[in-house]
């Protein structure tokens, strides 16, 4: 496919300053691991620098390969059971008022990660009882019973990315499929919390798969949507087959805003953990 040559909305200002350098230096002291750096994210200037960062946990390897992620892929390192109490600490130490959490997929091991992840979450609350917080979660392998684990952690909002349309998921999901992420979805609206989901556009999808996106979503549940343009972060990964205008990132707000969402964050450097506190204004809803 030939390259699509990048707009100038979306040239970003990497800037640093002093809040940044302590988000960095609170970061790698506890050797934790970010999507902010992992995934390459625009955003990390800005969110950085307001003290803001999403932890990724169970490790930096994950084990499924998706033709759009940059986070590192292969045979992961064993848990590090310490690793729920460092998060909790940073997130003590940058004074986070919302704190958001995801992790690599983990098929490797017999629970799937979910007791570390809900042992992350009963560590934060513990640390830092007013922080509210977001969670990131893999399909789980769609297992309900692992789901129920992050549920029963009672984190203020369970985000489930769907990724892309339904179309297009075979080919840039590795082993995650539309179906199961939609009944992941539809888990965590029945159990009364904040279901959300993103998804990348300027994959090749039509503006009317991202309706039908839409509409699957709220079937489910789903109260919150986030849209972004898909950065392909190298040349080996998926290439980008669109630059989606800024007016189209609108006319999909609008629409999910009409069709039944309670919040839609749809802009070209939107990304699933983006303002993320914003989207606390919803807790609870229905
Ligand atoms: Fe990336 Fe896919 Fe692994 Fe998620 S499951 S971290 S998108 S490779
Ligand atoms: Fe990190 Fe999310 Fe901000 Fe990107 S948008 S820098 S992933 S917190």
């Amino acid at each position: 496919m030939e390259r699509v040559r990048k707009p100038d909305w979306l040239k970003i200002n990497i800037g640093s300053n002093e809040r940044y350098t302590d988000t960095k230096r609170i970061v790698e002291s506890h050797k934790l691991h970010t999507i902010c750096s992992s995934g390459r994210c625009p955003n990390m200037g800005e969110c950085w620098g307001k003290g803001t960062a999403t932890f990724m946990i169970c490790g930096e390897i994950c084990t499924r390969s998706c033709k759009f992620c940059n986070t590192l892929t292969g045979k992961p390192h064993p848990l590090n059971s310490d690793e729920p109490l460092h998060v909790a600490e940073s997130i003590r130490l940058m004074k986070l008022s919302h704190a958001v959490i995801t992790s690599v997929d983990r098929d490797d091991l017999p629970d799937l990660g979910a007791s570390h992840w809900a042992n992350t979450l009963y560590q934060i609350k513990l640390l830092n009882p007013e922080t509210t917080t977001e969670v990131l979660i893999p399909d789980f392998q769609g297992r309900t019973d692992l789901i129920e684990m992050i549920i029963a952690a009672k984190p203020d909002i369970i985000s489930h990315n769907m990724e892309t349309v339904r179309r297009i998921s075979p080919t840039v999901r590795s082993a995650a499929n539309y179906e199961t992420s939609l009944k992941v979805i539809n888990q965590i609206s029945k159990s009364g919390l904040v279901a959300k989901s993103g998804i990348m556009v300027g994959l090749g999808e039509s503006p009317s798969e991202v309706e039908e996106l839409m509409d699957d979503l709220l079937e489910n549940g789903c109260q919150i949507l986030t849209i972004g343009q898909y950065l392909q972060p190298s040349h080996k990964h998926f290439p980008v087959a669109a630059y989606i205008t800024p007016e189209q990132f609108d006319i999909y707000k609008e629409t999910g805003l009409k069709k039944g969402f309670k919040q839609v964050e749809s802009a070209p450097l939107v990304r699933s953990s983006y303002h993320a506190e914003k989207h606390l204004i919803n807790k609870h809803k229905k």
